[in-house]
């Protein structure tokens, strides 16, 4: 599955918010076999929001989206996804059932909205805060608070798969810039995607869906490099 994340919120683009959430699910879906294709953070602006979610819903099979769904001005994104999908957002009745039964709260202590979903949309429950998700057509839109959003996310986790990827790095005591022969040559022989990671070492990584290819490769360039250290994943 090809996925796109989106985190929504002004605080994440000023740099007040470290963007927890768009590793954590990054993670999350990659661990399941996801190709993540975008990580792209937008401000609280609904045109922009549902502009970005319409492009990805086209391009990708799945669109994550997070932030935005609370009661405040700046809570926009269930509007912005349902303009995405031409569809009117609507009172959910389930919603509103789920609020009263297992968050005690009657509908007329709710704020206005906060059970407004895009019309024929799934409801996801927030079992840690008040503001529900919603899946519709292939976009699932999800709280902001890292904790709301983790536990809607295990709700849905079971929907996003893939084929495994295998994964082997080796750690180079070599500059990067000395490493070009030999990466061009390992990828030359071996079908792997190649990722590298200059720090104090250089993490060169290996990743596909065949084991033995993905070991392969690694073995062969740890042979061809002055090796720190190597670690399998
Ligand atoms: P609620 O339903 O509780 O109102 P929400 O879905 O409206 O939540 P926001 O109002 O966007 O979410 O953000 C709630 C809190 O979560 C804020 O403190 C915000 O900084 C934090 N937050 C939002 N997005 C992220 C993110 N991508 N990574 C980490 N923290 C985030
Ligand atoms: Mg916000």
């Amino acid at each position: 599955m090809n996925v796109a994340l989106v985190t929504v919120g002004d605080e994440l683009l000023a740099g007040e918010t470290v963007n927890t959430n768009g590793a954590w699910l990054a993670e999350q879906l990659t661990d399941r076999g996801c190709r993540i294709e975008r990580l792209t953070t937008l401000p609280d602006r609904i045109e922009d929001i549902a502009k970005v979610v319409n492009e990805y819903r086209a391009a990708y099979d799945a669109v994550v989206v997070t932030g935005g769904l609370g009661p405040t001005h700046d809570d926009m994104t269930m509007a912005a996804v349902a303009t995405a999908v031409g569809r009117d957002l609507e009172h959910s009745p389930e919603a509103e059932a789920w609020l009263a039964e297992q968050g005690g709260y009657s509908a007329d202590e709710l704020d206005e909205g906060t059970t407004d979903l895009p019309a024929g949309a799934r409801m996801l429950p927030n079992e840690v805060g008040v503001a529900p998700g919603a899946v519709v057509e292939s976009i699932y839109v999800l709280p902001g608070v890292p904790a709301e959003m983790k536990a809607m996310f295990e709700r849905v986790a079971d929907e996003f798969s893939g084929e495994p990827i295998h994964t082997a790095v080796v750690v180079a005591d070599e500059p990067e810039s000395q490493l070009l022969d030999r990466l061009a040559a390992v990828r030359e022989r071996f079908a792997v995607d190649v990722g590298c990671y200059p720090g104090e070492f250089v993490r060169v990584k290996f990743s596909g869906g065949d084991a033995n290819v993905v070991d392969g490769a690694a073995e062969w360039f740890a042979e061809q490099v002055t090796v720190a250290d190597r670690e399998k994943e």
